[in-house]
């Protein structure tokens, strides 16, 4: 090929590129639809925004029903704003069925707390229960303020699946607060898994949970293993331990 055929190929190539590259403009890549919703935040991080469905706020424990009779009410003790773990009655879990949603929780160790290890402040948070009893799959509520455990166990691990990134516990006596956003599974018309429940947990605002896919649900004994179902209550625990109740206050949730 002649040497001013090739350099006159290169310019016009060149001239090309450059058309092509004015050619784009900056609005192409610039959307405006769909247009998200306005949400008024609250005036602090914990109070709920607009949309959100209160669980819990004041007063009474309406929204909440015994886990394992649904006709019972619920005999733990409300103190105005926050209510109180009442052993030997048993799990309770809201009324109403959630799939996919924020959940914002806030929780306290009394300060006499007694007690080690998992006999220390114990309870849970089913993100979705599926049954009586522990059934479903638990976010660790424990002290975690110089109380050795399994790290798989501690406060802030998805109970014996994953570890918490960090311990951000603060000491019993102070509110606590969960922020979770929990995916759930997905099953196939067979009853297979299609796709895990996803898990991201904010702890006193600290990240210790980042997307984890679960395993299953929440074997205390032996490996995890999922069972199909739909939409659950949310389910809070009455662990057996003997150390002294821990109470909640400000629940609410948002369904995405
Ligand atoms: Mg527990």
């Amino acid at each position: 090929m002649n040497k001013n055929l090739v350099l006159g190929l290169y310019f016009t190539l060149g001239i090309s590129t450059l058309w092509a590259q004015e050619k784009a403009k900056h609005e192409d890549t610039e959307f405006y639809e769909p247009v998200p919703n306005v949400v008024t935040p609250g005036k602090l991080p914990s109070e709920p925004p607009s949309d959100a469905i209160i669980l819990f706020k004041e007063g009474n424990l309406d929204q909440w029903v015994s886990n394992s009779d649904h006709s019972s009410p619920v005999k733990w003790e409300v103190h105005g704003h926050y209510f109180t773990v009442k052993k030997g009655t048993g799990n309770i879990e809201t009324k109403q069925k959630f799939l996919n949603y924020q959940l914002h929780v806030e929780w306290k160790i009394p300060s006499n707390i007694t007690g080690e290890g998992q006999a220390r402040g114990n309870s849970g948070i089913f993100l979705a229960s599926t049954g009586d009893g522990d059934g479903g799959y638990e976010l660790q509520v424990l002290d975690g303020y110089n109380n050795k455990t399994y790290v798989n166990g501690m406060v802030g691990s998805i109970y014996k699946q994953f570890i918490p990134l960090v311990n951000a516990a603060k000491k019993p006596g102070e509110w606590q607060t969960y922020d979770i956003i929990w995916t759930a599974p997905i099953f196939n018309t067979d009853s297979s898994l299609s796709s895990p429940a996803r898990a991201t947990v904010f702890f006193n605002g600290v990240l210790v949970q980042n997307n984890v896919s679960l395993k299953g649900e929440t074997r205390w004994i032996g490996q995890p293993f999922y069972k199909k179902h739909g939409a659950c209550p949310i389910k809070l625990q009455a662990h057996g331990d003997k150390s002294e109740p821990i109470s909640y206050r400000n629940i609410w949730v948002r369904e995405l």
